[in-house]
């Protein structure tokens, strides 16, 4: 619900609020944020509130740097701590042009442009529901991070609680306080390994929770003398962290477009459709769903990974599975999708996939019951079944390759994507690793 400036100006005056954080994400997916005094509301709300777009990553150079924040009212929150010198309310915003446009390489302008494209072929929402996984790892006496976990619990265990279940509950309990609508929090397969799943939220304001979910996650964690960390692969040899997106679209009357309750599997043709999308575009996205070198450490077989392009309603192998819900709750999961992704590009990738699905009536091939894992490479061949790329670097070349995908970013952002991810492959790829040593110092 969006507040009224006045509503707003009283807010701030009966809840003690003395801090604005005002905060964007930069293309790779980093929380940008400014803290303003309190009396710089009024400035704030008419968009008056300027910053230097050159030191931004994927921004713009400096000899066209001056841009404006452009405060989304709707996004306005309070943080649940800070209160002994007042409070503190976060607002996300949209990057403006000097003449006012909106500025094509901030990610979540992207976001909306896509969301319009889908409201001209006739739906209101695409909506997501996220499963982000997170390691709680404890700090050393200097507060540096270690590689230490601070309990060896498992999947959904119930232990006397230690440090990390009450870190975590107090994550929870700060969402609640925000108005976030948590659905479950539980231990995770690894141990270390946390998850925090909420109720879904059209793509925009999923994508805006993502963000905060993060900062309020590392703030909480802090406090307890734990580091969170949303890399997808912090630890070789045990599960790392995904972020699963549910995902499903919303007609203009509110229904689930996904659901047709005469059809075998009682999915719509539109399900099918998107789901036609997602497979013939999965690999090209990989590049944006799952951004960085490490990345590609969690797609690997025995994990809980996907590895795989297939879809399947009663297998977690697959790179999609179709939850047995139906009715409002019919939804695709998309499993490949890792924390470390910038939320506005993923969602925007993922519903670009589907909608070429939709505009070009894509079969939903590459559906798989059996466990992948167990299929020989001769068996998958014959099914079709292609691998996820392995690579940031081949990830990147099928991004490349596909325009519908890389159309997603938009030209601006597709171009410093692209700059910035070639140097990060380089600078990984020049690295010699301890893992070379070990295995090659005396062999050869
Ligand atoms: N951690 C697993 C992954 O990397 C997922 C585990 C699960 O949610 N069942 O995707
Ligand atoms: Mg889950
Ligand atoms: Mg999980
Ligand atoms: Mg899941």
């Amino acid at each position: 619900q969006k507040l009224t400036k006045d509503e707003v100006r009283t807010m701030v005056k009966d809840e003690n609020i003395r801090f604005l954080r005002v905060m964007f994400t930069d293309l790779l997916g980093t929380i940008k944020s400014v803290d303003l005094p309190v009396s710089q509301l009024d400035k704030l709300m008419d968009n008056k509130i300027m910053f230097d777009g050159s030191s931004i990553d994927g921004f713009v150079r400096i000899e066209e740097s001056d841009m404006y924040l452009y405060p989304d009212m709707s996004t306005w929150l309070v943080f649940p701590w800070g209160a002994e010198h007042g409070k503190v309310a976060r607002v996300i915003c949209s990057v403006h042009m000097t003449d006012g446009t909106p500025f094509e390489g901030d990610p979540r302008n992207n976001l909306k442009r896509v969301l319009q494209d889908m409201q001209k072929m006739g739906f209101k929402d695409f909506n997501i529901g996220p499963e982000p996984e997170f390691f709680l790892f404890k700090t050393d006496a200097d507060g540096n991070t270690t590689t230490n976990v601070n309990d060896k619990e498992n999947y959904f265990d119930m232990e006397p609680a230690d440090v990390g279940e009450d870190c975590r509950r107090d994550i929870v309990l700060a969402l609640e306080k925000m108005g976030f609508d948590v659905e479950a929090a539980h231990h995770e397969v690894a141990p270390g390994q946390h998850e925090v799943d909420f109720k879904y939220a059209d793509a925009l304001e999923a994508a805006d929770n993502i963000q905060t979910f993060k900062l309020i996650v590392k703030t909480i964690a802090k406090k307890y003398g734990l580091h969170a960390t949303f890399m997808p692969k912090p630890l070789s040899g045990i599960n790392g962290s995904g972020m699963h997106l549910n995902m499903s679209l919303f007609d203009k009357d509110g229904h689930n477009a996904f659901y047709d309750e005469n059809d075998e599997k009682q999915l719509s043709q539109t399900a099918y459709h998107f789901l036609g999308g997602l497979m013939k575009h999965a690999r090209s996205y990989t590049a944006i769903c799952n951004p960085i070198v490490n990345s590609y450490k969690r797609l690997v077989p025995g994990y809980e990974a996907p590895v795989y392009v297939a879809w399947s309603t009663s297998n977690r192998s697959p790179l999609i599975r179709i939850p047995s819900d139906r009715g409002m709750g019919t939804r695709l999961e998309l499993r490949s999708a890792d924390p470390s992704a910038n939320p506005y590009l993923a969602i925007a990738a993922v519903l670009e996939a589907g909608l070429d699905g939709l505009r070009n009536q894509l079969p939903p091939i590459h559906e798989v019951d059996e466990n992948i894992y167990k299929m020989t490479s001769a068996e998958r061949d014959k099914k079709d079944i292609r691998n996820l790329p392995d690579t940031l670097h081949n990830a990147l070349k099928s991004l490349a390759e596909d325009d519908v995908i890389n159309g997603s970013m938009g030209a601006h952002i597709y171009h410093s994507f692209m700059e910035a991810k070639t140097r990060e492959y380089d600078a990984y790829r020049q690295h010699v690793s301890d893992w070379e040593r070990q295995r090659y110092m005396d062999q050869y």
